[in-house]
C-alpha cells in the first residue's frame, strides 16, 4: 500500500512555524517518490491561518478547530486528531523536535504502539522501507535507521529540508474535535506570555545566548541587550539554567530546543557535546569565550578570543553606534 505521510503542523503566534513548513517539504518529497500521498493537520483554537500556510506545501490539510471550552493541554487531543487521520489511513506521521511535537510523537507511540525515530534530519525510501538519517554526537556522526514495519513516528530536526511551497496551494478540510483526548488531558489553569519571547527561540533569525560565563542571572542583561540591538531572541546552555538564572523555555541542546538561526552569537558558552546538539546547524556561529581550547571554538565560524564583559558592551556600543545612538 503506497505511504500517507501525516504532518503535524505546529502553531505559533497564530501562524505556521517554519519548521512545520519544512516538515511538509520532505513529506511531499517522500510521498512523490512512493506514489502515496501526503497530508497536513493543525489543531488549534484558532487553526485557520495556519492550515492555509499549510496548504501552501500540502495539497490536503485537515484544520481542526479546538472549542474555547477545551482549555487543556494541547498535545493529547493533538494526538487523538493524529490517531483519527491514522484511522483513516495515514501510514506515517512527522512531527517537529519541539516540545509539543515531542509530546504528541510520544502519547501517539503509546496510543498506537508504533515505532518511533526521532532528530531526524533526513528520511528516503530503500524499496518500501523509510530509513531515517539522524546527526549524533554534535554531529560527530550520522545515523541511519531502516523502519521494517509499515508504520512509524519520526520527530524530524530543523533544516531536514526546505520549504517550498506548492504552486498551486492545496486543499482544508475544517473537522469539528474528536473531542476524546489519546490520555486525560491537564487543565490549563492560566496562560502567562514570556516577556521578550515575540519571536519563538525555534524560529527566531538571531539568537544569542548565554552560558555559565555570564557569571549570574544579571550577566543575561548583555544577553537581551545584545539580542535586543541584533532583532534577536535570547538562549541559554543548561549550565545557566540549571543554576536558575533562567527560565528553562530559552534552553537550547540535547535536553532543550534545537535552533538553526541565520546566527548563533554565543557569550560564556563552552560548547560541550549536548549543548552543540541543539545549534549545530546553525548558519553562521560566533562565539566569545576566553579559553582559546573551549569546544566551541571547533565549529565556531567567528571564535572571539577574550572576556565577554569587555567584548559584550563592545560589540553594543558598535550595533547602537551603527542603529545612530
Ligand atoms: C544528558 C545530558 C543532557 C544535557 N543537555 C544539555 C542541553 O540541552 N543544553 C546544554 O547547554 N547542556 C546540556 N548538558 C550539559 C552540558 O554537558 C554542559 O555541562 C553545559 O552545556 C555547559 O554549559 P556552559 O557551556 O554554559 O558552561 P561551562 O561548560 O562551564 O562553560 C562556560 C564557558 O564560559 C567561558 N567563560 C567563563 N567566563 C568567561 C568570561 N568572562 N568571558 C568569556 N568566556 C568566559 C569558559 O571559558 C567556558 O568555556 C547536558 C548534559 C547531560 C549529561
Amino acid at each position: 500500500m503506497p505511504a500517507t505521510l501525516l504532518v503535524l503542523g505546529e502553531v505559533a503566534d497564530g501562524h505556521l512555524t517554519k519548521l512545520s513548513a519544512e516538515i511538509a517539504a520532505l513529506a511531499r518529497g517522500l510521498a512523490a517518490s512512493a506514489g502515496g500521498q501526503a497530508l497536513g493537520l493543525v489543531v488549534d483554537r484558532a487553526p485557520d491561518a495556519a492550515a492555509g500556510e499549510l496548504a501552501a506545501h500540502l495539497p490536503r490539510v485537515v484544520s481542526v478547530a479546538l472549542g474555547p471550552a477545551a482549555d487543556e493541554a494541547w498535545a493529547p487531543h493533538a494526538a487523538a486528531e493524529a490517531r483519527r487521520l491514522v484511522g483513516e489511513g495515514a501510514t506515517h506521521v512527522l512531527a517537529g523536535v519541539t516540545n509539543d511535537g515531542r509530546d504528541v510523537a510520544g502519547l501517539l507511540c503509546g496510543a498506537l504502539g508504533w515505532g518511533i525515530l526521532a532528530n531526524a534530519s533526513g528520511a528516503a525510501w530503500d524499496g518500501d522501507a523509510l530509513v531515517v538519517r539522524a546527526t549524533v554526537l554534535a554531529g560527530k556522526a550520522i545515523t541511519r535507521s531502516t523502519v521494517e514495519a509499515p508504520n512509524a513516528i519520526v520527530t524530524v530536526s530543523p533544516g531536514a529540508a526546505e520549504a517550498s511551497p506548492l504552486a498551486v496551494a492545496g486543499s482544508v478540510e475544517s473537522r469539528s474535535p474528536v473531542g476524546q483526548p489519546v490520555v486525560p488531558a491537564a487543565a490549563v489553569l492560566d496562560r502567562v506570555a514570556e516577556a521578550g519571547a515575540a519571536v519563538s527561540l525555534e524560529e527566531a533569525k538571531v539568537v544569542v545566548v548565554g552560558g555559565r560565563g555570564v557569571g549570574g542571572p544579571e550577566g543575561f542583561g548583555l544577553v537581551d541587550e545584545l539580542a535586543g540591538l541584533l532583532g534577536g531572541v535570547t538562549g541559554a546552555s543548561r549550565a545557566a539554567v540549571d543554576a536558575g538564572w533562567i527560565p528553562y523555555a530559552r534552553q537550547i541542546g540535547q535536553t532543550g530546543k534545537v535552533v538553526r538561526p541565520t546566527l548563533y552569537l554565543s557569550l560564556g558558552v563552552s560548547g560541550a557535546m549536548q549543548h552543540r546538539a541543539g545549534m549545530q546547524g546553525s548558519e553562521h556561529i560566533v562565539a566569545v569565550n576566553r579559553d582559546p581550547d573551549a569546544p566551541i571554538a571547533e565549529i565556531a565560524d567567528l571564535f572571539v578570543l577574550g572576556d565577554l564583559f569587555e567584548v559584550g558592551p563592545a560589540l553594543a556600543a558598535e550595533l547602537r553606534a551603527r542603529r545612530g545612538g
